[in-house]
Parts: structure tokens; C-alpha cells; sequence
């Protein structure tokens, strides 16, 4: 596990401090909770459907607990929204890496 001071990479996300999924979660799922802000928030947001639903439709519609790393639940909700656009950028974003 990695400590924000331990945090190699120096990346961390600008939402953290107030992320509301590891508010709810650090106590009762501690050891998943960690490793998902060690992928997501700490090393690389650009993946997280949290932040692409608070992107696109705002904080308020970002599921409390949705997890950094359900982007199919997160493509729906944007789909559902017509924005599928979005959608299209973050695949292709994700296929040239
Ligand atoms: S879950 Fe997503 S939005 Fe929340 S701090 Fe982590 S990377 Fe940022």
C-alpha cells in the first residue's frame, strides 16, 4: 500500500481530500479502497468514472458508491445523458495508451 507520502509518482488527484466514495469507504472496505486510490487517485485520474461523470454532469450526479474504476456503470450514466461523445474520446484516449 501506498501512503500520500509515499506517493512516487508526486500525482495526486485535486479531488482527494474531499472524494466523497473514500469518506464513505476508507473505514469498511480500507485494504480495496487503497489500492484503488493508489491506481486512480495517485497515480492517474484520466481512467476514474467518478471524475468523468463529475466532468460531464456535475458532482451532484456522481453515484456515491460508484468506484474509481466502474467505467461501464459511468459510460451508461453518460450515455443515458446523450453524451456519448465523451464516451468516444475516453475509449480512443484509452486505446492509444
Ligand atoms: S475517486 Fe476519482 S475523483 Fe475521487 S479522488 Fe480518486 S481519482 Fe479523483
Amino acid at each position: 500500500m501506498t501512503t500520500e507520502s509515499e506517493n512516487v509518482t508526486g500525482f495526486k488527484c485535486p479531488h482527494l481530500d474531499k472524494c466523497p466514495f473514500f469518506h464513505k469507504h476508507q473505514d469498511t472496505m480500507s485494504v480495496l479502497a487503497q489500492k484503488l486510490k493508489d491506481a486512480h487517485c495517485l497515480h492517474d485520474n484520466t481512467h476514474c468514472a467518478r471524475l468523468w461523470i463529475r466532468q460531464q454532469l456535475g458532482k451532484d450526479a456522481v453515484p456515491l458508491q460508484m468506484m474509481p474504476h466502474q467505467q461501464d456503470w459511468a459510460e451508461q450514466i453518460l450515455r443515458d445523458a446523450g453524451k456519448t461523445e465523451t464516451i468516444y474520446h475516453r475509449t480512443t484516449a484509452a486505446q492509444l495508451r
